[in-house]
């Protein structure tokens, strides 16, 4: 029998006594009283983001103020604080409550929140001490998220100057870090020598075993899929009872390897292919970040006797949520990851090998209440070549635009020398300075703008955001709030399997695009919003033209919520001008205004070159509405990169070479260090000397052959 089908068994609600943390409830009481940091580490599973919280209420903190936790994932958010509401009572929302990125489910009762670090760095712009809390609570400080590392930056400033501090507080804020068993010295220190209280916890033995089949060369999604797939059904088949726990890399792999797992498990006969006579079955369960949050209670939940459970999940299940019972770990090597990619200059989501202490951390998840299997599908060759000792912090691999954005909109002027836990290179922040002159966010001695003042307010991509702005300030916002509700939710449109399907669900969607006008793919996005809210029965208009409707869903909340946002922000002075032109014209210009940082020219046939300074050559992506009619094309913008074999620019919109004129210069006539002035100081004469090279050099010789 194989069942991947709702199961309904009640999880053990009192099984939180038995956990590590339990025993040390008043010395943690006592710890986060007595101090106003605190670093509390421990195996995960020893009960830290589910009880600590607990216990933090029952000892009457939340009369001063709420008890919130972050979480780098919103997934954990949610899912934990789902948990907490069922152990203490009360229905989510109430006591319990959570609040991520478009989504908040809280209301005036709650006291303890559980949310994402970015929503918390949110909540400091609007109200820098916190004055609504009593304890933060920063969770999964050894994930590294770049949030995570910029709020314990701020909270240490803020909680070192006793003024700052206390202005607007009746009692101090406690701030609590949370951390699996790395780092944690590192934090005390940073953290100034503060106490580290360390929860005991017992761990078992776990195995290891590499294979051949995944060596240095073999990335190819479809390899690592396929033999996951393959060790996770010998397992099943050849080992004595206990659940699996498959680690893979993001949502179509791991449905693609759940649909290749539920086939073959089906042809399994029990009575002569399977070890452990016990084992009758198999209960296949997905587990990754946009999963609809009734099918994620079921991870949890201890499979029906005789069956067992395997889970095939992105890195969430190796330290955010713990899923008892698992006993074998089958291990991919990769991971989905969001690193700045040099060569196109650009933040990508990208399947890179994991680091060798993450391989560690997954393996150790077979190891919680017995003795364990991990099943690595790679090689002793890829382990020592390909994976890294650590994983790099995200402040050392991504944009810091939007981040700096928000520490300048704090009053921190100086964001070269503010205190991160690791200093990001500086050649990052520069960057990231650039971008945001270049978007009008900062002026040129680096001071925010009012536009930059308005575009904090948004949480969207600054470039995305500018051309909102435009939009509002030229009084067609209704063109671009619903553009930007659909490029910040899960993808809309529904790629099937099977060919014959395939084929007709490419068909509607360009009969979408051809009723869009102006063919692009902006304004396709826009389409299909406007058409399924106008429809009657927008689900089963969704479902014959092959689009999402649970995406559509929560765009139409996203753009409720964006335009909420905005109506607020139109009520002080909002900048106003006047355009006269098409509507299809003013939509595009707009679009240029925030994306003029992605243009691309078409160059020979259908590759196109990048105009940003690093003039990557591009493909327009299969899945746009201009594939194929490159030939017609001359100058695009484009929302974002997927880089394989190829670069490929996806959701993309021809323009006109005047609309991005005047704004190309920018790309490249900009002084860094002028942005950074505070920063002047800290930097060598070499260091100078460099950028002066890079950067200035460049214009002055542009300058002086246009004098020849
Ligand atoms: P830590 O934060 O130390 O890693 P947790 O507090 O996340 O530990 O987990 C403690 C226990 O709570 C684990 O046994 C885990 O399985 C259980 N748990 C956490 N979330 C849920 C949930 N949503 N449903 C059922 N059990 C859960
Ligand atoms: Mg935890």
């Amino acid at each position: 029998m194989s069942k991947r089908t709702k199961w309904d068994t009640k999880g053990d609600l009192d099984e939180s006594k038995n956990l590590p943390i339990y025993q040390h409830k008043a010395t943690l009481q006592q710890a986060v009283k007595d101090n106003s940091f605190l670093v509390v580490t421990g195996e995960t599973g020893s009960g830290k983001t589910t009880q600590l919280p607990q216990y933090l209420h029952q000892a009457g903190f939340w009369s001063n103020g709420k008890i919130g936790i972050t979480q780098p994932r919103r997934v954990a958010a949610i899912t934990v604080a789902q948990r907490v509401s069922q152990e203490m009572h009360c229905s989510l929302g109430r006591e319990v409550g959570y609040q991520v990125r478009f989504d908040d489910c809280t209301t005036q009762d709650t006291v303890v929140k559980y949310m994402t670090d970015g929503c918390l760095l949110r909540e400091i712009l609007a109200d820098p001490v916190l004055s609504q809390y009593s304890v933060v609570i920063l969770d999964e400080a050894h994930e590294r998220s770049l949030n995570t590392d910029i709020l314990l930056g701020l909270l240490k400033q803020t909680l070192s100057s006793p003024d700052k501090a206390s202005k607007g507080r009746s009692v101090p804020l406690k701030v609590v870090v949370m951390s699996a068993t790395l780092e944690t010295d590192k934090l005390s220190v940073f953290l100034g020598g503060c106490p580290v209280f360390t929860i005991p916890g017992r761990t078992f033995p776990v195995t290891s075993k590499f294979s051949c089949a995944i060596g240095p060369k073999d990335t190819e999604s479809s390899v690592y899929i396929k033999e996951v797939v393959k060790v996770a059904l010998d397992v099943h088949t050849s080992e004595m009872a206990g659940d699996i726990l498959v680690f893979l890399t993001g949502q179509s792999e791991i449905e693609k390897a759940c649909d290749m797992l539920y086939e073959k498990a089906e042809s399994i006969d029990y009575r002569y292919d399977v070890q452990d006579h016990k084992v009758e079955g198999l209960l296949i369960l997905p587990l990754y970040g946009s999963m609809p949050t009734d099918q994620q209670k079921q991870i949890f939940q201890p499979p029906p006797p005789g069956i067992r459970k395997c889970v095939v999940a992105t890195n969430i299940a190796a330290t955010s949520l713990t899923i008892n019972g698992i006993k074998y770990i089958v291990d991919s090597g990769f991971v989905k990851q969001l690193n700045h990619n040099s060569r196109v200059g650009m933040d990508i989501l990208e399947v890179v090998p994991i680091s060798k202490s993450e391989a560690l951390q997954r393996a150790g998840r077979a190891g919680r209440t017995s003795a364990g299997k991990c099943f690595r599908i790679y090689s002793p060759a890829f382990w020592e070549k390909c994976m890294p000792e650590y994983t790099v912090p995200e402040i050392q691999r991504t944009s810091l635009t939007a981040v700096i954005l928000t520490l300048k909109c704090l009053g921190v002027h100086d964001v070269i020398r503010f205190p991160y836990l690791d200093r990001p290179e500086e050649r990052f922040i520069l960057e990231a300075l650039k971008q945001l002159y270049q978007c009008d966010a900062i002026d040129r001695r680096g001071k925010v703008t009012r536009l930059g003042e308005l575009m904090v307010e948004f949480p969207l991509p600054p470039g995305l955001t500018r051309a909102l702005l435009q939009a509002a300030s030229l009084g067609c916002e209704d063109l671009l709030l619903p553009v930007a509700a659909m490029l910040s939710v899960e993808n809309i449109f529904i790629r099937p399997g099977h060919p014959e399907k395939q084929k007709e669900a490419d068909k509607k969607h360009r009969q979408l695009g051809v009723q869009a006008g102006s063919c692009n793919d902006f304004t396709m996005l826009l389409s299909v919003f406007e058409k399924c809210k106008a429809s009657d029965a927008p689900s089963a208009w969704c479902k014959d033209n092959y689009i999402h409707w649970r995406a559509l869903k929560s765009a139409f909340s996203v753009e409720t919520q964006l335009r909420e946002i905005l109506l607020r922000l139109q009520k002080r002075d909002f900048p106003m001008e006047k355009f006269d032109g098409n509507k299809s014209e003013l939509f595009r210009r707009c679009l240029c205004t925030g994306y003029f940082t992605n243009v691309a020219r078409r160059s020979v046939g259908k590759v196109f070159c990048t105009m940003d300074g690093h003039g990557s050559m591009v493909h327009i992506h299969p899945s746009s509405t201009l594939f194929d009619q490159e030939a017609q094309l001359d100058w695009v913008i484009f929302h974002d990169l997927l880089v394989t074999s190829r670069i490929y620019i996806r959701t993309v919109c021809p323009i006109r070479y005047d609309w991005v004129k005047d704004l190309l210069p920018k790309l490249h006539e900009v002084d860094v260090y002028e942005l950074s002035s505070v920063a002047r100081e800290e930097v060598t004469d070499e260091e100078v000397a460099k950028w002066m090279t890079k950067e200035t050099a460049k214009r002055q010789t542009e300058g002086s052959a246009e004098a020849v």
